[in-house]
């Protein structure tokens, strides 16, 4: 599936991962970590993944829609400016939006307030066969109220052991989770938030309040840093992104995602009624001369099949074998 050479030199799941001694107030934010090649190898690489994300999107939804019982759900966070709908536009860009289920969480409406915190966030879940995708999430609920002072510890912990069941409860029911913490600098947000304000097709993105969220920056940190510490767990980890290089971040999340479905190991459903039967049934609505046009082309069809499953199983031996290929 293309020529773009893989650059990863390690498996993202593992560098990137949010593990016990991770301190994020150490972490480069303009690094790249696990991957040896620059922003043009990484672009053309993404979008070589993106072939296989696609085909392993279609996989996953094919499964859904016999009966299967798997989905993925891509949580992506992220303050102001990290680069959030940026993953959306062009990562899940990639993909059949049928095959996608987004949604982005605002400030909680007047009907969401009267709810556990969690209610809307159910009701957003994917179905199986399809990829949810939430930017922004439940993970609001213990940032935004926390550093805005507006909860006590108790409620905090208590939050956080309801997210970590509830995660738990989303995973026992056929749904991998795959969380995404997009991290910027200081100065590179300063940056794009200035940007915004340069031009004007970008001032729809701005919010006044941005700044004040930039002004509670370290207590955002820390507030980021507890919940990496607190929620990350074996079946809904978090993976840390450095997100001053839109490139990378783009280029991981790919990476994250495809090696998440690839784990799935789907594989085209089978059918219950019989091909020969239902070929004879249709061929008796269908006159001589399309016949004959049918029947010329079956065997590039047999041809095509054969060549696109060797070339899915490339891409998947490719996306599979870094940390062995490259002795991690
Ligand atoms: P944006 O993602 O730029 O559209 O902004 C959405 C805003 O909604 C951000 O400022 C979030 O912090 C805020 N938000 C989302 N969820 C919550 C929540 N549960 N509680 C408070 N604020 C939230
Ligand atoms: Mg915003």
């Amino acid at each position: 599936m293309g020529d773009a050479e893989n650059l990863w030199t390690r498996d993202p799941r593992t560098v990137l991962r949010a593990g016990p001694d991770l301190d994020l107030s150490a972490l480069d934010r303009h690094g790249r970590p696990g991957w040896a090649g620059g922003k043009d190898e990484a672009k053309a690489f993404t979008a070589r993944r993106g072939r296989l994300l696609s085909e392993l999107q279609e996989r996953l939804f094919a499964h859904g829609r016999t009966g299967g019982d798997r989905a993925v759900l891509l949580v992506v966070q992220g303050l102001d400016t990290a680069g959030k709908g940026g993953i959306v536009r062009h990562v899940i860009g990639m993909v059949d939006p049928q095959g996608v289920a987004l949604r982005a969480f605002g400030v909680p409406t007047e009907e969401e307030r009267q709810h556990h915190f969690l209610w809307r966030v159910r009701r957003a879940l994917p179905r199986p066969g399809l990829i949810g995708v939430f930017d922004r999430s439940h993970y609001e609920d213990v940032l935004v109220p926390r550093v805005q002072g507006l909860v006590e510890e108790d409620v905090l912990t208590r939050r956080f052991d309801e997210i970590n069941h509830f995660e738990e409860e989303i995973a026992a029911s056929g749904t991998t989770v795959v969380k995404v913490a997009l991290m910027v600098s200081y100065e590179e947000q300063g940056l794009r938030l200035m940007e915004r304000l340069d031009r004007p097709d970008k001032h729809w993105k701005f919010d006044p309040g941005d700044v004040d969220t930039r002004r509670s920056w370290d207590a955002y940190q820390s507030a980021y840093a507890d919940v990496l510490a607190r929620t990350s767990t074996g079946v809904a980890p978090w993976y840390v992104v450095p997100a001053d290089r839109k490139w990378y971040a783009r280029l991981a999340v790919t990476e994250l995602l495809t090696r998440t479905l690839v784990d799935l190991d789907l594989h085209w459903p089978g059918v219950s009624w019989d091909v020969a039967e239902q070929r004879r049934r249709l061929a008796a609505t269908m006159s001589e001369e399309s016949l004959r046009e049918a029947a010329s082309g079956v065997e590039d069809r047999a041809a095509e099949y054969r060549e696109s499953e060797a070339a899915y199983a490339a891409a998947v031996a490719d996306a599979s074998s870094t940390e062995s290929r490259r002795g991690g």
